[in-house]
């Protein structure tokens, strides 16, 4: 099995900052990887690609018209009627295939791009949570936004744009061939170096491209936090640190994108010049030729509005390539992404586990997040949780209660030791399948934006609204419920932030109680409740937590003391287990935990009250005050 040390390091080496393709040439994969998204809808390229020649070949025709107006038709009135009313019938059909086209490749562009957003969103949610611990939110988002924006540029317009002007260019080139190959030759003597000067300018846009979009990620990233975490920031009035922090950020975009805007500003003046350059070269020589009688004046007209539309495309060409360069950066950062491999994944031919009575052992269980130099959290655990029995965790903050929690879920895998449910070791049953017998009651319950009613549902999406009701009223939830605007159809705020943190609790019990998994995993709220919320939430606990096997991080006292058994964990090892009674007789670390809260609880000196706190990851006070004199 993979540990967390061997592919946890490699992708975050791989995840470093520009780590790939920088300075290279966008790979043959690349390309190929691209074109698998756009493979689905080939029949619409092959269709917009026939429009396009279809149209081409009509454009071609205008200096030809224009020649024979003025060498012809300005001595036959007749001669020109005809020739204009052709003209005007041949422009109308190329503006309805140009329309035409325009749709489909409009069309077939949002596709790529829908199934390339969807195939990234897809993916990241496979992805671990250690992957989640390193990476920024907003980061992420940028992937599924800007860049995939980017490389819609060039699936939409670009693509089909350079192949139309590749192929005005190549027309337009061997029709001037035909006409006159001499001047055809020296307009092309500019050609070579707008190629090399396009080809060098680009790759240079490319690459910073990729680093404005890494710092424009970055800069989102940044932004996010300061908005989620809004009450922090002004709690500690770090407004200005958080604008320093993405001024910072946003700079640094600012100056690749002013370095890219250099680039640009340099080439395309050159090129333009370049450009000129040519038409002036043919109109001194040609001029010359229609003077000696060796071309007629028709000619040299049609032969520079043919200059003009072969001009045209170079121009636009390079200008493209920049674009189809940017367009790689960014495919570059999203593949990026699409090659991280979850680190949790189900190994081949992970059977389901079948419904399970409960019986999670630990058998010599390490774990350490990162690699091999990160300090051990869990060292040689070994337990087992009894079907339908209830332990609380015990322990110093950072004693490694929550990872042990987190390994049950299976969120990561133990470096040593293994850990088994009902005898299947978690890496060989799907991880679906395991947690789909596993509720979890978060800390900080997490409501998302919508009612009350769907945010329970997601403990089970196909149960019914009876049974919504009724995992309500277990949670003693329904009397809150039934004072709020529309009752269960209220909507909650993000996060839930107009319920109380009782309100959120007992939500999210009622979501468990809903799921009805014979597994739960409960990391006790820290936060002290008034009596009557304290007693409502316990109450719907002791409802929850019927028959379950469960694990509590525990923070309340009412907890500890009816739990089945109590583990106390200090720097990743059990160092005590057993009831309360038991532990308080045996004198050790829990008995003094206990007591320095209690210290704390009677000086009411707020210093030590945080202190104690930390220490112990606490028994609130206030909800308990009677017990608390009684150990004393
Ligand atoms: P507790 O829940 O008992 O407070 P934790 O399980 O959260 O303890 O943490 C145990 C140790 O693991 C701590 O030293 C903590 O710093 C470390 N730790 C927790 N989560 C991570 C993480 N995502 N990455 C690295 N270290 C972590």
């Amino acid at each position: 099995m993979m540990g967390m040390g061997g592919p946890g390091g490699m992708h975050m080496f791989m995840w470093g900052p520009g780590g790939r393709g920088e300075g290279k040439r966008p790979s043959l994969s690349m390309y190929r990887r691209l074109l698998q998204y756009v493979g689905p809808y080939k029949w619409n390229l092959v269709f917009a690609a026939v429009l396009l020649v279809v149209s081409t070949a009509l454009g071609l025709i205008w200096p030809q018209v224009v020649q024979r107006v003025i060498d012809l038709g300005l001595r036959d009135a007749g001669f020109l009627d005809l020739l204009i009313l052709g003209l005007i019938v041949v422009l109308l059909v190329r503006a309805v295939i140009d329309g035409l086209r325009q749709f489909v490749m409009a069309y077939t562009g949002e596709s790529v791009i829908f199934d390339l957003r969807m195939g990234i969103v897809r993916h990241m949610q496979s992805l671990s949570l250690s992957f989640f611990n390193r990476r920024k939110t907003g980061e992420l988002m940028s992937h599924v936004t800007s860049d995939a924006t980017l490389v819609h540029g060039v699936i939409t317009q670009t693509i089909i744009q350079v192949l139309g002007q590749v192929l005005t260019l190549v027309g337009g080139v061997a029709v001037i061939f035909l006409m006159n190959w001499r001047l055809a030759l020296l307009t092309l003597v500019v050609a070579p170096p707008i190629a090399i000067l396009g080809q060098r300018m680009g790759r240079r846009i490319r690459d910073i491209s990729r680093e404005a979009q890494d710092a424009q990620g970055e800069a989102v990233g940044v932004l996010q936090e300061a908005i989620a975490e809004v009450r922090v920031v002004q709690a500690f009035t770090r407004e200005e640190y958080e604008a320093a922090r993405f001024h910072e950020k946003l700079l640094f975009t600012f100056k690749k994108t002013i370095e890219r805007a250099r680039i640009s500003a340099t080439m395309f003046p050159i090129i333009g010049f370049l450009g000129f350059m040519s038409v002036i070269v043919v109109l001194w020589y040609g001029g010359h030729e229609v003077a000696r009688g060796e071309m007629t004046p028709g000619m040299l007209v049609a032969f520079l509005l043919y200059i003009n539309m072969v001009a045209g495309p170079v121009g636009q060409l390079a200008s493209q390539w920049t674009q189809v360069q940017q367009a790689f950066g960014a495919a570059d950062r999203i593949f990026a992404l699409l090659d991280t491999v979850p680190e949790i994944q189900d190994r081949p031919g992970a059977a389901a586990l079948p419904p399970v009575r409960g019986e999670i052992r630990f058998e010599e269980v390490g774990f350490r997040y990162g690699g091999a130099s990160e300090p051990t959290v869990l060292d040689d655990l070994s337990t087992t949780f009894q079907p339908g029995e209830t332990t609380a965790l015990v322990g110093p903050s950072g004693a490694g209660k929550t990872t042990l929690v987190n390994l049950v879920g299976r969120f990561y895998d133990p470096v040593s030791g293994r850990i088994v449910v009902d005898g299947h070791d978690l890496r060989d049953v799907t991880i679906r399948s395991l947690r789909e017998q596993i509720a979890v009651v978060p800390q900080e319950p997490i409501l998302f934006a919508d009612t009350i009613r769907e945010n329970i549902r997601y403990g089970r999406l196909d149960a019914t609204d009876a049974e919504i009701d009724e995992a309500a009223r277990s949670a003693n939830a329904t009397e809150f419920i039934a004072r709020l605007p529309n009752g269960l159809a209220t909507i909650v705020g993000e996060r839930g932030v107009r319920l109380s943190v009782g309100q959120r609790q007992r939500v999210a019990i009622a979501r468990a109680l809903l799921r009805n998994a014979p597994i739960l995993l409960l990391d006790e709220a820290t936060s002290s409740l008034d009596n009557e919320s304290e007693y409502l939430v316990q109450q719907a606990l002791d409802r929850l937590m019927r028959g379950r096997t469960t694990i509590v991080i525990a923070h309340r006292l009412s907890t500890v003391e009816r739990a089945d058994r109590i583990l106390v964990l200090d720097h990743g090892r059990i160092v005590e287990e057993g009831t309360h009674g038991e532990l308080l007789a045996l004198g050790g670390l829990y008995h003094r935990l206990y007591t320095r809260r209690f210290v704390d609880v009677d000086a009411v000196r707020p210093a030590e009250a945080g202190e104690a706190a930390a220490i112990m990851a606490g028994m609130p006070a206030a909800a308990e005050p009677r017990r608390l004199r009684v150990v004393r």
